[in-house]
C-alpha cells in the first residue's frame, strides 16, 4: 500500500486512480459490495472520527511526524451515505494531500476537492460492476429507470443522487433532460428517501459496517462528563418523552429537593409525577454509571431500574414488581404477554443476555448491539413492569450497553416517532431492520454528543 501512496499524484485523472487502488486493495480476492471505505481508511493506518461540523463534510489532518497517524474527521449531521463518500473522498487527500491539513466544504469546491469527490464516486461505484449493474436493469432504449437506480445505489451503499449522477455522466443510460440544474429537480421530486422507506429499503447494513469499523471509538466508560450530559439532558429527555412537560431550570430546585428529602419532600405528591420521574431516572443512572463497572448481567437487573425509577414517589414500594394483571398497552399496536408468563418469558431472555455478555469479546460489535436491540423489544413486548416500562428498558439497554464497554445512548424527543414505528415494526412484521438503523443512528449521535469535550 506504501507504493499506493507514493505514485498517487502521478494519476492525471481520479477514474484510473480509484480503479489501480481497488486492484491493489482487493488483489485476487473478489469485491464485496458495498466496498467499505471506513475499513479502508483503517487499513491505510488512517483514524476516523465522526464529529458535529456545520460547515464541512469532513477533514483531513495529516501525521505530524513519524510516530503520528493521519486522522480523518466526518461530519455526524450527513446520511450515511454521505459519510461514506465522505470517508472515500478523504482516503483520497491520504494519498494525494498528505502533506497538508484539508478541511471539506459542503458546496463549493476547488480543483482538489473535485478530483477527491471523483475518486469517491469512482471507488464506491466501480465502473466495471456499475456498467453490469446497467445492463441488469436497462429497458430497450438502454435506459435505467429511477426506482431501479435506487436498487442500484443500495448495491453500491451510495445515495441515490450520486448514483443517478454516475449513470447519467458517465454511462448516458438516464432518460430525459440531465442538465445539471435540472437533474437535481427530478430527484427532488421523485423523493427517493420515500421511495425507499416504501420498499421496506433500510441502511442497517452499512450502519453495521461503519460501527464495526469505529468499535475503538464507541469504546466508553463512565467518566464525569457523561454522566453529566445523562443527568442534565437525557433525563428530561426520556421524561419529555413519556409526555411529561418540564424544563431543566423547572425542573432542577424540585428534584434536588426529592432527592435531599425523599418522602418527606413537600413535592412528593401524585401530581408532581413528572419531578418524581425524574428524580427517579437520577437514581437510575448513578446505578447505570456507578464505578467500577459491574462485570456481570443479568435481565432481573431491570427490576432494580424500575425500584429506583419509582424510589421518590409517594408509596415507592410499587417499583421493582412485576405486574400482577393483564394490559393494553395504550399507543402501541402490540398485545403484552400474559403476566403469568413473565417470569418464563424473562428467562429465555436471561439465557440470550448471558450467551451473548459471555460472547462480546469473540463477536462483532454490530451483532452485540443488534443483540441488545433485539432484547429491548422483547421486554418492552413482556412488559414486566405495572408502569415505567418503557423508561425502565431503556435504561437496561443502556446497562448492557455500559457493562459491554460501550457508549450509552439516549432517544432524543424529535427521534422518539422513528423509534416507536420501528419498534412496531419489529413486533407486527418480525423485521428488525428499522429498529437496528434507529438505535445505532442515535448511538452514533450520543457518541458524538458525549466527545465533545474531548
Ligand atoms: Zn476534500
Amino acid at each position: 500500500m506504501v507504493s499506493f501512496k507514493s505514485n498517487a499524484k502521478n494519476y492525471r485523472d481520479a477514474e484510473s486512480m480509484a480503479a489501480a487502488y481497488l486492484a491493489a486493495y482487493f488483489g485476487n480476492s473478489e469485491i464485496e459490495y458495498p466496498i467499505s471505505p471506513f475499513e479502508m481508511l483503517k487499513d491505510e493506518g488512517v483514524d476516523f472520527v465522526i464529529r458535529n461540523f456545520n460547515k464541512l463534510e469532513g477533514v483531513y489532518i495529516p501525521a505530524q511526524n513519524q510516530d503520528d497517524i493521519a486522522i480523518v474527521g466526518i461530519s455526524a449531521n450527513r446520511p450515511i451515505t454521505r459519510q461514506r463518500f465522505t470517508a472515500a473522498h478523504e482516503l483520497c487527500h491520504h494519498f494525494r494531500d498528505a502533506d497538508k491539513q484539508v478541511a471539506c466544504p459542503i458546496g463549493q469546491k476547488n480543483a482538489s476537492e473535485y478530483f477527491a469527490d471523483a475518486f469517491a464516486s469512482a471507488l464506491l461505484m466501480p465502473m466495471g460492476e456499475l456498467k453490469v449493474k446497467v445492463n441488469e436493469y436497462k429497458d430497450y432504449n438502454g435506459n435505467v429507470s429511477f426506482d431501479d437506480i435506487l436498487k442500484i445505489a443500495d448495491y453500491f451503499g451510495v445515495s441515490f443522487e450520486s448514483c443517478v449522477r454516475r449513470i447519467a455522466y458517465k454511462i448516458h443510460a438516464v432518460e430525459g433532460d440531465i442538465e445539471s440544474k435540472e437533474l437535481t429537480k427530478r430527484i427532488r421530486k421523485y423523493k427517493p428517501d420515500i421511495k425507499r422507506k416504501e420498499l421496506g429499503m433500510s441502511y442497517e447494513n452499512l450502519y453495521s459496517d461503519l460501527i464495526d469499523n469505529y468499535a475503538e471509538q464507541l469504546k466508553f466508560a463512565p467518566n464525569k462528563y457523561a454522566k453529566y450530559v445523562f443527568e442534565n439532558t437525557y433525563i428530561y429527555n426520556d421524561s419529555r418523552m413519556e409526555g411529561l412537560d418540564v424544563s431543566i431550570e423547572e425542573a432542577s430546585e424540585i428534584v434536588t429537593d426529592l432527592r435531599n428529602n425523599m418522602q418527606n419532600s413537600q413535592y412528593c405528591t401524585e401530581k408532581n409525577e413528572a419531578y418524581l420521574s425524574v428524580a427517579g431516572h437520577y437514581l437510575m443512572y448513578q446505578d447505570i454509571f456507578a464505578l467500577p463497572v459491574k462485570e456481570s448481567l443479568n435481565v432481573y437487573d431491570s427490576f432494580k431500574l424500575n425500584k429506583d425509577l419509582f424510589a421518590y414517589y409517594p408509596h415507592p414500594e410499587f417499583g421493582g414488581n412485576p405486574r400482577q394483571n393483564n394490559v393494553v398497552i395504550s399507543g402501541a399496536k402490540f398485545e403484552a404477554v400474559d403476566y403469568h408468563d413473565i417470569f418464563s418469558e424473562l428467562a429465555k431472555v436471561d439465557n440470550d443476555i448471558k450467551i451473548f455478555f459471555e460472547d462480546k469479546d469473540n463477536i462483532k460489535v454490530s451483532d452485540y448491539i443488534k443483540h441488545v436491540i433485539r432484547t429491548h423489544h422483547r421486554i418492552t413486548v413482556i412488559h414486566p413492569f405495572p408502569e415505567g416500562n418503557g423508561r425502565t428498558t431503556r435504561a437496561f439497554m443502556n446497562v448492557q450497553l455500559v457493562r459491554a464497554g460501550l457508549t450509552p445512548l439516549y432517544i432524543k424527543v424529535e427521534e422518539k416517532k422513528n423509534y416507536i414505528a420501528a419498534l412496531e415494526k419489529a413486533d407486527t412484521e418480525n423485521n428488525y431492520d428499522d429498529l437496528y438503523e434507529c438505535i445505532f443512528r442515535v448511538m452514533i449521535r450520543s457518541h458524538v454528543e458525549l466527545s465533545m469535550n474531548s
